[in-house]
């Protein structure tokens, strides 16, 4: 409800993570607005700040913590509310640096925020320290976009594996029932939005907590009308069932783009890792469907210098991706992170492992430019976006290639028929709308 008390006041919500974290931020965003607070943008001054941080590598908890100073100085005195995965696994260290007012589980980000302007002085830290228990579901999803949404239908993970510090933020494996998605999924098609993109930690566990499954939840969301496309943001391989890929293959909506975690290329890596698949199973999966889908776009996520990674073990994993073909590959350095079994195993030396990250970065621009020259001379229905850049506007093919046209303000947020023409010298494909 819209509080008079809060309307001159501005906020400005700073998303650090993915876009899970995306989705939530949106949302924290809609219920500040909904108490009567005023949005401003990226770099302009606030009231106060949310910080929506992430954990997964040293990297990030890094930038979170100057993304936090940088603010601090953009506006003196403005309320710095930190929350998110950094905020629940350290939220002390987070408490004591002098810019951080308060530190809260997203659930209650905006309540305590009112709070703090409403009782100056109140408390600081806010988060216990025990991850979720499985009893909460934030429900989450990003709106002020009309190209796309980011629906979140899954939070948690009941997997260990041994370098992941996330089930430890995020808890247990847990989702809300398909109706109450499918009514978030029609909220979205009111605003406008054709293409929605499934979001989660572990999207293919979905239905653990409501006795249902994913392949349901896709089914159901495939009839809501006025979504035209669907994306599945990510699938663990063990979860990517034949079914599912045969129902992505004759589906109008969801499209043929996979986003698969491979994480290790060598078995014995894999195994240390506690994944739940050899190479060879997610292989089959992979082939699988590119048989069903020849021009799929799939994205692979690869941990480079995992402890005890040696040079020929490496060397095999990019053998193997090589091979297999996918048409992008996300490369992760092995981020030691504490409080993990990974993090007491002998660890690879830094300069290996920027080396790794270096020659598989140059497999993955080679396996990417052959997926654009895959795909020059194709016709794809493309959804084009709304911002103008040098010129061009851009928008995803259905295999998720990344297309640039002359701007068209008709365009905007609109679905057309296009011909890729070649990849231009920024890497986007340049295309012909032919409908
Ligand atoms: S599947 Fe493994 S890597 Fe992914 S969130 Fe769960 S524990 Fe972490």
């Amino acid at each position: 409800m819209v509080n008079s008390f809060y309307k001159n006041r501005t906020f400005c919500v700073v998303n650090l993570g993915c876009k899970l974290n995306f989705a939530e931020a949106s949302t924290v965003a809609r219920q500040l607005r909904g108490m009567g607070f005023v949005q401003v943008g990226e770099g302009e001054a606030a009231d106060a700040y949310v910080v929506h941080t992430c954990a997964v590598t040293a990297q990030a908890e890094k930038k979170c913590r100057q993304a936090i100073r940088k603010l601090a100085k953009q506006r003196d005195g403005a309320a710095i509310c930190v929350t998110g995965c950094y905020a629940r696994l350290k939220s002390a260290e987070l408490e004591q640096m002098p810019e951080v007012s308060l530190v809260a589980d997203k659930r209650e980000v905006a309540q305590k925020i009112g709070e703090h302007f409403a009782l100056p002085g109140s408390a600081r830290c806010l988060l216990p320290a025990a991850a979720n228990d499985g009893d909460d579901f934030f429900s989450a999803y990003s709106s002020g976009n009309r190209t796309r949404s980011f629906l979140k239908v899954q939070d948690g993970c009941d997997y260990r594996c041994s370098y992941c510090t996330v089930p430890l933020a995020r808890g247990v494996s847990r989702n809300i029932a398909i109706d109450k998605i499918v009514a978030q999924a029609r909220e979205i098609a009111a605003q406008g939005v054709s293409e929605i993109v499934l979001t989660g930690v572990n999207v293919g566990d979905f239905g653990k907590s409501t006795g249902e499954n994913f392949l349901q939840l896709a089914q159901q969301l495939e009839a809501v009308e006025g979504i035209s496309r669907y994306r599945i943001s990510s699938m663990e391989p063990n979860l990517l069932t034949a079914e599912l890929v045969d129902f992505v293959a004759g589906s109008p909506k969801f499209l043929p783009h996979f986003h698969i975690p491979l994480q290790a290329g060598a078995n014995r890596i894999l195994g240390l890792m506690r994944r739940r698949y050899a190479r060879e199973q997610f292989a089959e999966k992979l082939l699988y469907i590119r048989e069903k889908m020849p021009l799929a776009f799939i994205g692979v996520d690869v941990i480079v210098g995992f402890p005890t990674e040696t040079e020929e073990e490496f060397e095999s994993a990019r053998a193997f991706l090589e091979e297999l073909q996918p048409a992008y590959l996300h490369i992760f350095p092995y981020s030691m992170r504490p409080n993990t079994p990974a993090a007491l195993m002998p660890q690879v030396p830094e300069a290996q492992i920027s080396s790794r990250a270096k020659r598989l970065g140059a497999l993955c621009d080679a396996l990417h430019a052959e997926f654009y020259r895959k795909n020059t001379g194709r016709t794809s229905s493309v959804l084009f976006e709304s911002a103008r850049k040098n010129g061009y506007m851009l928008g995803f093919s259905e295999n998720y290639v990344r297309v640039a046209l002359p701007y068209n303000p008709e365009l905007a947020n609109k679905i057309a028929l296009a011909r890729m023409l070649g990849a231009g010298e920024d890497g986007n494909m340049r295309c012909e709308v032919v409908k």
